[in-house]
């Protein structure tokens, strides 16, 4: 039977490193300043930038928060990007995606100066990750990184499969497995026998978007299972597929109708799995508390300029 992940303490431990950090900046001068950019009135990305804004607070680092017209240009937030790019005061900048349709955010993303793009999605920051050399890395996979440190995984050799490729988590993941001498296979949307293939992994992550995608029979006994996944389930058919009937989740979904879950069959997957990341409560708790640390590298290499 499988045990969940120490994610709170890992992502305890980044923020209590973060805030000694911090710490250590302010006593030579440095206010660390990350600068948060909110365009149109996605609730889920408020809900996202007011965490992000009030862990900042907890931790000493200033933040502040731009919040503009759904209808704003690229143009015009290009603009603004500009600005906070020329603002030395500014040490990272944070523009919540997605974006609305009219704005083009790979432009968005190449605008921001690479030393201040706390998310590393900035095409030089790619290259640095994709090279090894020094950079800003997406904090999910970074977050996950730190996980697995914790848990004392011996990844050198592992077999490690990432099911998704997306610029954000899939890609990134698997760089940073490859550095770490795991032998990495990518699982997409047109891959042939995916199950099969993630079989032979000592190391799962799944970043999908598809609920429950990853069942038992995607896993090998004894695997390490991270759910990077974050699905909004609102349909009583896969509540029910998914969720054990008995469990306080279907407890809480029956009461809000609505309930938070995985790309892996979590309650399938503990199974066969040595671990596997809850959801909520996992790797969305390591993604801010690395976001944090990525505030204070970018104020640690830009002050010392
Ligand atoms: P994207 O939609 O950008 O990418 C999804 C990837 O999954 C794609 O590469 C796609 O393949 C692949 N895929 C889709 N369906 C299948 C399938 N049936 N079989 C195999 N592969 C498939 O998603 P993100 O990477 O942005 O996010 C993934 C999940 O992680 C989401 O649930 C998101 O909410 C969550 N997330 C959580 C975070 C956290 O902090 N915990 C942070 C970021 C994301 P293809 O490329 O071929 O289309």
């Amino acid at each position: 039977m499988g045990k969940r992940w120490p994610c709170k303490a890992t992502a305890e431990r980044l923020l209590n490193e973060s805030k000694s950090r911090v710490t250590e900046l302010k006593n030579k001068g440095i206010e660390p300043h990350l600068a948060v950019v909110l365009v149109g009135d996605n609730p889920a990305s408020k809900v996202y930038v007011s965490n992000k804004v009030k862990t900042c607070e907890s931790l000493g680092i200033r933040s502040t928060f731009h919040k503009l017209e759904a209808t704003t240009s690229t143009d015009d937030l290009l603009r603004i990007v500009d600005e906070l790019n020329h603002d030395a005061s500014v040490h990272g900048i944070l523009v919540q995606l997605p974006l609305p349709p009219q704005i083009d955010e790979s432009r968005i993303i190449s605008g921001i100066e690479p030393d201040k793009d706390v998310d590393g999605f900035h095409p030089v920051n790619v290259g640095r990750l994709s090279l090894g050399e020094p950079g800003l890395v997406p904090c999910t996979p970074m977050g996950v990184m730190a996980l697995l440190a914790d848990c004392g995984a011996e990844l050198s050799g592992m077999h490690a499969v990432v099911v998704g490729r997306s610029n954000i988590v899939g890609k990134p993941m698997a760089q940073l497995l490859l550095k770490a001498n795991c032998t990495v296979s990518i699982i997409h949307s047109r891959t042939k026998n995916p199950a099969e293939l993630c079989r032979q992994a000592d190391l799962v992550v799944a970043a999908v978007g598809r609920p429950g995608l990853v069942d038992a029979s995607w896993i090998k006994e004894g695997a390490l299972v991270v759910d990077v996944g974050i699905n909004e389930i609102t349909d009583d058919a896969l509540a029910e597929k998914l969720i054990p009937a008995d469990s306080k989740k279907m407890a809480a979904y029956r009461k809000n109708g609505r309930v938070l879950y995985g790309d892996v069959h979590y309650a399938s997957a503990l199974g066969r799995a040595e671990m596997v990341t809850p959801v909520p409560g996992g790797v969305g708790k390591l993604t801010i508390a690395q976001l944090m640390a990525n505030c204070v590298l970018a104020a640690e290499r830009l002050g010392s300029r």
